[in-house]
């Protein structure tokens, strides 16, 4: 071992969804939206001069905050935003999440929280969820450094309700709560309301799923202007021009075209469940995913085997081997055609299965 190498902070990095460059693909694997972004933001997208680039973008990314500010009905103080959600939940574990207590995470759930508890050196508890993949509100009740789970959960869709949410605040006031709403949009009850009632309570959302812009990197989070200081401030510490100039102009003009992400959104809704009746009908379970994914495992075949099979047939989804979850894959819900493909598949598959 070199000598410097016991200076150097070990980590286990997370393991993001595979990008294959597969011409032919139907790509379900990574939860990214199939439609396109709202027609604007490649309007405003040529606006866009090389000229732009010499300057600095605005550090405090006023014209997406304002855009998000006005659609959630909020003050400006009360918006923080970042390179993705991923940026901005990283930040919130490095501003919230410094006690000695552990911080609480469901077992099954978002993969990267564990890896930044880990980077930050934060002690944290994985409370298990019930049988039935879901989070127990009781098991946050007791002392903690602070809480995070996602709502829907990932990668289960499954939805804790407002009132449950309500009471893990409830119990918890002196810690910060995040609730990570990746997949709100998709059907379930956003929590931004509570956090009049709760200045302790922050939400965090993303650009990528709702808005079909995973390419583009944006996230954002809500609350207390008091929590949104703090954030910043250790935002500031760490690099003041987070987002870049496509990233604030197309944003922007994203957030404003409320009727084409209404529509989007709902189309996905409706094929969800299509491709729930679909996937019933040739006997997987799975959960109630308010989601643009479903988390679903079939007693006849195993799940790492149909996850290498259609990966040939160029149907790409998302399989995890850790303990509880590897019966199971990850569909990302894609438009109704790929979504035909994939149940056709299926369907054939499990008929090939049959006969031996
Ligand atoms: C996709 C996802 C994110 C991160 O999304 P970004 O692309 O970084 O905005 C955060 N949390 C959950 C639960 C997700 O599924």
């Amino acid at each position: 071992m070199k000598l410097w190498e016991r200076n150097v902070r070990k980590v286990v990095p997370y393991t993001p969804g595979e990008q294959p460059q597969d011409g032919q693909m139907i790509k379900l694997n990574t939860n990214e939206n199939p439609y396109p972004p709202a027609p604007g933001v490649e309007k405003a997208l040529r606006g866009l001069s090389a000229e732009q680039m010499r300057l600095y973008p605005d550090p405090k990314a006023k014209i997406l905050v304002e855009a998000l500010a006005e659609y959630y009905g909020l003050k400006e103080e009360q918006v923080f935003v970042g390179v993705g959600s991923d940026d901005v939940l990283a930040m919130c574990f490095l501003t919230f999440f410094n006690s000695e207590k552990p911080i609480l995470f469901p077992d099954i759930t978002y993969s990267f929280y564990d890896v930044w508890a880990e980077l930050f050196r934060i002690p944290y508890r994985r409370p298990l969820l019930n049988d039935a993949f879901q989070i127990q509100a009781e098991d946050y009740f007791g002392e903690n450094g602070g809480i995070i789970f996602p709502n829907p959960n990932a990668p289960t869709g499954e939805v804790l309700s407002l009132e449950k949410i309500e009471e893990i605040l409830k119990h918890n006031r002196d810690v910060v709560v995040i609730v990570d709403e990746a997949y709100v949009d998709f059907g379930a009850k956003s929590a931004l309301p509570l956090t009049e009632k709760y200045d302790n309570l922050l939400v965090v959302q993303t650009f990528s799923k709702s808005r079909s812009m995973a390419g583009m990197r944006i996230g954002f989070a809500m609350g207390n202007p008091d929590l949104i200081r703090c954030l910043n401030e250790v935002k500031y510490s760490f690099n003041s021009y987070t987002m870049d100039r496509t990233a604030l102009i197309s944003g922007a003009e994203a957030i404003r075209d409320r009727e084409y992400f209404e529509k989007t959104t709902a189309k996905i809704v409706e094929t969800r469940e299509w491709a729930k009746e679909q996937l019933r009908r040739l006997g997987f379970t799975f959960g109630d995913s308010q989601a643009n994914f479903l988390f679903i495992t079939h007693r006849d075949c195993e799940a790492s085997g149909l996850y290498e099979a259609l990966r040939k047939a160029h149907i790409y989804v998302r399989y995890f081997s850790s303990p509880r979850i590897d019966n199971y894959l990850r569909v990302t819900i894609g438009t109704r055609e790929e979504m035909e493909t994939l149940i056709a598949f299926l369907g054939n598959y499990l008929s090939e299965k049959k006969k031996g």
